[in-house]
């Protein structure tokens, strides 16, 4: 991965209902959660608390 452009991040949420399936906040490394916020261009994970405050 040599891209060095940022990406406009751009997510949605997403949800397992699989229990081996989690994910960790990519920015607070709070978690796991079983749902997560998901960058549909560069799979970036977030929670909800670190998009509100403007990652
Ligand atoms: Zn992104
Ligand atoms: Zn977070």
């Amino acid at each position: 991965m040599a891209l060095t452009n940022p990406c406009a991040h751009v997510f949605r949420m997403i949800k397992t209902d699989n229990t081996f399936i989690q994910w960790t906040c990519r920015v607070c490394h709070c978690g796991p959660f079983w749902f997560i916020w998901e960058c549909r261009y560069c799979r970036f994970h977030t929670c909800r608390d670190c998009i509100e405050k403007g990652t």
